[in-house]
């Protein structure tokens, strides 16, 4: 699955090509937490050169968002360099315990309210005491035998966004695919290897293959970017499948009627960067709206997972940037896939944020 740090490390030729791609050194500044950076560290801790510590704060300066891989021309995995890393130089136990505090859905409401509240200072963008999805869904819905599709749910959008999984439910079955919605799936896992906790990583993954194998589908969609990249790069899965890629695949199934209403799209870092979708998502809405390009659509909300708790600063500093990017955009809705980047720019963007698939679900006979 991910090669030995050793090897990961050897191909950096210090080009400096990712530099200006990665948004953490774009607020920062500072060369030592660039990509390159943080390869030149990570290989001088292995030859015994940099103490640990100065190790462990260098790789902590990442929010695994892929730009530098989508622009470096050598193939270089920095996300593999710093889970692996991150595995070498150890789990933060109080990381770990958030992590499976969220994913796992243990800690109660309230304090799962509480702790998004220090993230979202400016407003909770959901409300907080829902059922999760997978605790109400039908486990199969019938559509007209056009193919296999599973909705990996994956835990943001199952805990605090039911209305998104119910959106795209009812677009695969209305696009006459039959539907897969596990409940014994649970979190793709990757928060946990954003740690370093390869050990969990490893139990989720082969609990999850087990539930996808046995269905065997034709397609697995997924309202979370990050998930699908986790099966796709993490898993091995090749039938892992996009909204607007599926939505596009399927127009004519479709009868989805355009929206008067002036609409911008916000790139998820791992949709754009990992899985390189970026044009559909704009055909789409194109298609059904009066679609305005947003500058620097592809810049990172600033949320990136935990990250946004361990380095505040940075997470403020993007924040602040997009919001100006969206004000100007002269759009009425922005839309997007990721339900992390909705919770957030749900928290400060100035317009109305919806996941693709709920604005897709008005365009289907406008209900
Ligand atoms: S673009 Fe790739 S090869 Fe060039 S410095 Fe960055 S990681 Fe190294
Ligand atoms: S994954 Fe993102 S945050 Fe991490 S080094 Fe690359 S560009 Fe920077």
């Amino acid at each position: 699955m991910y090669s030995k740090l050793s090897d990961l490390l050897s191909v950096c030729v210090r080009c400096g090509s990712c530099l200006t791609s990665c948004p953490v050194y774009n607020v920062e500044r500072d060369e030592l937490i660039s990509p390159r950076g943080k390869i030149a560290i990570i290989k001088g801790a292995i030859e015994g050169k940099i103490p640990d510590t100065e190790v462990e704060r260098v790789i902590s300066f990442c929010s695994l968002c892929g730009g530098c891989e989508y622009v470096c021309p050598n193939g270089i995995r920095t996300i593999d360099i710093v889970i692996e890393a991150r595995k070498k130089w150890g789990v933060s136990k109080l990381k770990k315990l958030m992590v499976e505090g969220f994913t796992r859905g243990v800690f109660p409401a309230h304090l799962a309210t509480a702790l998004m509240a220090i993230i979202f200072p400016d407003k909770l963008p959901f409300k907080p005491a829902i059922r999760p999805f997978l605790s109400t869904t039908e486990e199969f819905r019938k559509g007209r035998g056009r193919g296999k599709v599973m909705l990996f749910v994956g835990c943001l959008t199952n805990r605090f966004f039911p209305s998104i999984a119910k959106a795209i439910s009812d677009i695969v079955v209305e696009a006459g695919f039959d539907l897969y919605i596990p409940k014994s799936q649970i979190c793709c896992g990757f928060p946990h290897l954003s740690i370093g906790d390869h050990d969990e990583f490893e139990r989720i993954r082969k609990h999850n293959l087990k539930i996808i194998n046995e269905i065997s589908p034709d397609y697995v969609i997924s309202p979370c970017p990050t998930g699908l990249n986790t099966l796709k790069r993490f898993y091995g899965l090749k039938n892992v499948m996009d909204l607007s890629v599926f939505v596009l695949e399927n127009a004519k199934e479709l009868d989805l009627k355009p929206q008067n209403i002036k609409t911008t799209w916000h790139d998820p870092c791992h949709l754009k960067k990992e899985l390189h979708i970026w044009k559909e998502p704009r055909r789409v809405l194109s298609g059904l709206s009066q679609y305005v390009e947003m500058e620097r659509a592809d810049l990172c909300c600033g949320f990136g997972g935990s990250f946004s708790l361990s380095h505040p600063e940075i997470s403020f500093a993007l924040k602040r940037e997009k919001k100006k990017y969206i004000k100007d955009s002269g759009a009425e809705l922005l839309i997007t896939e990721c339900p992390g980047c909705i919770m957030f720019m749900g928290s400060f963007s100035p317009l109305k944020t919806l996941h693709l698939g709920e604005f897709l679900i008005r365009s289907l006979g406008n209900r």
